[in-house]
């Protein structure tokens, strides 16, 4: 049974009025709403059990310890990696994708290809120019068609010897494009041996992850997007691999030995795990695992298709709306523009004022919006607790901004 007021009850901010009027959070593709079973994770984490992990024998550090090592076995379940230590605690995607570019850098020399898409939010982006800058590697970019769609025959020609790396999003978050990885992956593995990195920011919020069956090298995502707190995120890596590779960050934690002559590493996952981690969201990313699980992936899913159906069918009978991105081929978000009628940000600020969050701007993906010749777009994205009142209400905001603006 889905009963979505009982969801609803679950997330006390979802009480709160803004600028007068109930609040209607639309903003979910940006960060999502902690449920209160999360909020109670962490506050009983700091009152009754704060000790740093790993390093002490009292019983605190154990006591967190275990906590923490449980929270990463909720999340290996949660992607059905095979083994616990490939699941690696980072701050979150960005974090995961710099660490994943950083230590490939002796993979790659000079005239080698990194292939990403049109597609790609800013951190799957720069880190990629960044790995180029150091070796002398060329970016490649898949393009998109005007609605929004990967033109994958320039996979086929691009990937060759030369491919080291292929990194796209398996949805985009400006658009809320769901990109057809397997397709992708599996013309990557065919033609050529370069390591495969999906952006998982939007999809693991929404969708059944399994990156066994998926078989791709690395998965990243971020807590805060998927009912967790800030500050967390998890970087996927296949064993064989992450035992290959050199570590990110140098410190405490990631050693087995440390001397002036020189350190040896320690084994997975801690060898990616320098410094102290962020304990408590840790622990709470695995109770905000639990949630969705308790929800059901199929629910959550269903819920949020159905939203935006909703959403979109009311939205395109406004006149001079457009959306972008093809529908069907989207989740989860509908990124839109009042044509001719002042830019996204007024029709924002409008909607603030009825209490309605959205984001507008470019969505840290400057490229799609410099291809659709626009400064940026409305974006309304939707979480579990989301209604189709709240729908009303947002088309009810659009048209009175279009009216204030036109
Ligand atoms: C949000 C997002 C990121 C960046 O995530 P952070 O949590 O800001 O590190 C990367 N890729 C996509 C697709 C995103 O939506």
């Amino acid at each position: 049974m889905f009963d979505i007021q009982e969801i609803r009850s679950q997330f006390s901010i979802l009480d709160r009025e803004v600028n007068g009027k109930p609040l209607v959070y639309l903003d979910n593709a940006a960060t999502s709403q902690k449920p209160n079973s999360v909020l109670e994770v962490c506050q009983a984490y700091y009152t009754e059990l704060n000790a740093n992990v790993h390093r002490g024998i009292h019983t605190l550090s154990q006591l967190a310890t275990e906590e923490m090592e449980l929270s990463r076995r909720k999340i290996q379940k949660f992607i059905n990696a095979e083994h616990d230590f490939e699941v690696i605690f980072t701050k979150g995607t960005t974090e995961g994708l710099n660490l994943i570019a950083y230590i490939l850098t002796q993979k790659l020399q000079k005239d080698d290809e990194i292939i990403i898409s049109y597609l790609e939010h800013h951190s799957n982006i720069v880190p990629w120019q960044m790995l180029c800058e150091r070796t002398g590697a060329r970016l490649r970019v898949i393009p998109i068609d005007e609605n929004g769609v990967l033109q994958l025959d320039y996979l086929d020609q691009y990937l060759s010897e030369k491919t080291k790396v292929v990194s796209v999003n398996q949805v985009s978050n400006a658009l809320g494009i769901v990109n057809p990885i397997e397709e992708i992956i599996a013309k990557t593995r065919k033609n050529s041996d370069a390591y495969i990195v999906i952006d998982g920011a939007q999809s693991a919020p929404h969708f059944n992850i399994d990156v066994q069956k998926m078989d791709c090298d690395f998965f990243v995502f971020s807590g805060h997007k998927m009912y967790a707190p800030m500050g967390t995120g998890i970087l996927y890596g296949k064993r064989e691999i992450l035992e290959a590779l050199p570590p990110f960050h140098g410190g405490g934690e990631m050693i087995a030995t440390c001397s002036f002559e020189g350190t040896t590493y320690a084994g997975l996952p801690f060898k990616y795990e320098a410094g102290t981690p962020n304990v408590g969201g840790n622990i709470a990313l695995g109770a905000a695992v639990d949630f969705m699980n308790r929800v059901g992936h199929e629910n959550i899913q269903n819920h949020e298709n159905a939203l935006l159906e909703y959403a979109q069918r009311q939205l395109l009978e406004i006149e001079g709306l457009k959306v972008y991105g093809e529908k069907a081929k989207r989740t989860g978000v509908v990124s839109f523009n009042l044509e001719g009628v002042g830019i996204a940000s007024d029709v924002g600020m409008i909607l603030d004022k009825m209490g309605i969050a959205v984001r507008t701007g470019h969505h840290c993906t400057q490229p799609i919006m410099n291809f659709f010749n626009i400064a940026g777009t409305v974006r309304a994205s939707f979480a579990v607790y989301n209604t189709f009142e709240e729908i009303d209400r947002l088309v009810e905001g659009v048209k009175k901004a279009q009216r204030m603006l036109g």
